[in-house]
Order: structure tokens, then sequence, then C-alpha cells
């Protein structure tokens, strides 16, 4: 019988009967939704042989090289303007400032950051991943792949560390000498109430025990730690449009299809209180949607490529967002 791994309700329901083959395997999945907590779910659960084939393929994105941003030395009054809106962002609103001795919080500039931190672009602020600074504080990035996260916060003033099971990715960041380990987080044995910060970008759907997991998680945060992520959203007007050919489901590696209700379910259930969720300003599954419905020569591509960015603008203000990006705290 068919359980869910979330809150153990077994009866389960099929969801928008969808049927997807997996490539080179022969084996069909389709979805399947708890009316009880809403998470929707992957199946049957992928094999894990079919699983451990899938992820030793070094094309998987996240395990290429990262790109090092080089500092911006140009003067020009618009790259000025540009700085100054971002130390506002970076410095006075999230307090990154604070790392350097002689900095001084600057109120207004403060309130500008608020202001205008969902402008800037997603670079400026590594896809929108930034957390308020905590001074000396411990971070982990879970599923780190190359380290690009680990070397950004190393930069900014964190004791950062990262693991990952993709051994290239791990080399990768060994050799740009970030403290990233090749393992998982229930073998890698970190003592319990360790870290400030726990991040986890587009991991929590490929994870196979979900609640092993995050009780993990919240066994090596200190209290008022917090727990950061984000993860696909299934009811969002993207996945709703593109239907089984929304990059996003990637499946089998996905396991699970979140929304906004199971998420939050998902987390209160392990004891991490949702503080905030928010949509990411991230349009990349529009253009691979769009190149998987249409295939790559499509000539209407160009067309609806330009329409992505009006659409995750109006499906965010909206609450219908593709990316659901969540921070949670360990209370005590
Ligand atoms: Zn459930």
């Amino acid at each position: 019988m068919l359980t869910c791994p979330n809150c153990a309700n077994n009866n389960i329901k099929r969801y928008r009967n969808y049927e997807i083959p997996v490539p080179d395997d022969g084996q069909v999945f389709h979805l399947d939704r708890c009316p009880n907590c809403r998470l929707v779910f992957t199946s049957p659960k992928p094999r894990p042989e079919l699983l451990a084939r899938l992820y030793s393929d070094k094309g998987y994105y996240s395990y290429q090289k990262f790109h090092i941003p080089q500092d911006d030395q140009a003067t020009s009054f618009k790259k000025r303007v540009k700085r100054w809106l971002k130390a506002a962002v970076i410095d006075h609103y999230y307090g990154y400032g604070k790392q350097n001795e002689d900095f001084k919080s600057n109120i207004c500039q403060k309130m500008i950051g608020l202001a205008v931190k969902g402008l800037v672009k997603d670079d400026v602020v590594y896809g929108k991943r930034i957390i308020t600074y905590v001074k000396n504080g411990k971070h982990l990035d879970i599923g780190c792949g190359s380290g690009g996260f680990v070397y950004w916060m190393s930069g900014k003033g964190w004791d950062s560390c990262g693991i990952e099971l993709n051994r290239e990715a791990v080399e990768i960041a060994r050799e740009l000498n970030l403290n990233v380990k090749e393992s998982d987080l229930e073998t890698a044995g970190y003592h319990e109430n360790y870290f400030d910060l726990i991040t986890a970008w587009e991991v929590l759907e490929h994870i196979p025990d979900l609640k092993q997991f995050l009780s993990e998680v919240r066994r090596i945060l200190k209290p008022g730690g917090k727990f950061s992520g984000s993860v696909p959203n299934i009811v969002s007007w993207e996945a709703l449009l593109f239907g089984k050919d929304w990059q996003p489901l990637e499946i089998p590696y996905h396991l699970y299809h979140f929304s906004p209700e199971s998420l939050r379910s998902v987390l209160e259930g392990s004891g991490l209180k949702l503080e905030r969720m928010e949509f990411l300003k991230i349009t990349h599954s529009w253009d691979a949607s769009l190149e998987k419905k249409y295939g790559q020569d499509s000539r209407l591509l160009p067309f609806l490529r330009l329409l992505g960015r009006t659409f995750y603008l109006l499906s965010n203000i909206f609450g219908y967002g593709a990316r659901l990006k969540f921070v949670a705290v360990k209370q005590n």
C-alpha cells in the first residue's frame, strides 16, 4: 500500500495523470498526492541503482565549475550607483558590512536596501540566497556542488563549509581550497547544536528519507539557528502551463514536488518553524521548459522566451512563482 513519505497517511491519490518515462531505462513514473498534507511525490519510488547511475553522470549542472565574479573597478556614474545600491542591500540591510571593524551602520542606506532588495539582479546577492549576517557564524551548505555558495559565504565573513556526493564536484571545490567534503548529511557526523545556518538549495526534493534528513538538520543547528533553501513549486503557474514538460519536475531525480502548503507541513512536522517564504527571481526553468515542450529548433522560441520575464513577474506577484525560497528556524 502507498504511504505518504511526510505524514504516513495511506489514502493516496493520483496527481494530474502524467506518464513520464525515463530515457534509456524504460521505467514510467507518475505523480501521487497525499490529500492530508498535500505533498506530491514521484511514484513508484525510483530504485537506488537507477538514481546512482543517473547521478554519476558528470553533466549534471551543479557539478560544473562555478563562475567567480571579478570585482568591478569601473567608475562610470551608473556603475557607482549600482555599487552603492548593492552595498545598501548586502552591507547595510543584511549586515555584511559588520565583518569590517570600521563599518558604520547607516539607517538611511539600510531602508533603501530594504526597498530595493527585490529589484537587484540575482547575481548581486547570489541568486537571492543571502541570509542576515551572523558574526563568526558557522554555515553548512548541503549539496554544495562545486562550492559556489561556500566560496561566496566564506568571502563574506562566514565560517562556511559544504558537503556534496559527487566526487568530481568535490575535487573542483578542493582545488579552490574550500572546506568541502564528499559525504551525505547522515554520515557527516556533525556535533549537536553546532551551526548558525544550514542551507540546502534545490536539495530537499532529492532526499530519499526526508524525515530523517530534517531531523538531522534540526539536531546540528544551534537553538535559534536557521535552515534555508529553495524548491520548485508544483502549484506555480509555470508548472500548470507546461504540465509534464515542466523542466523542474526532473523525474526521477526529484522525489517530492512541494507547494507552499506542503513545504510548511514538512518543515514544521520536523520541528523547524517556518519564518519566511518568498519566490525567487529565476527564469531558467521557463527557457528549459520551452525547449522541452517545443524542441530546440522551434521558430516560436525567441518570441516565447521574451514572455518569460513578464510571466515570472506576474506569477511571483500573485503568489504562484516557480521557485520557493524558505527560511525556517530551530526553536528551543
Ligand atoms: Zn501526507
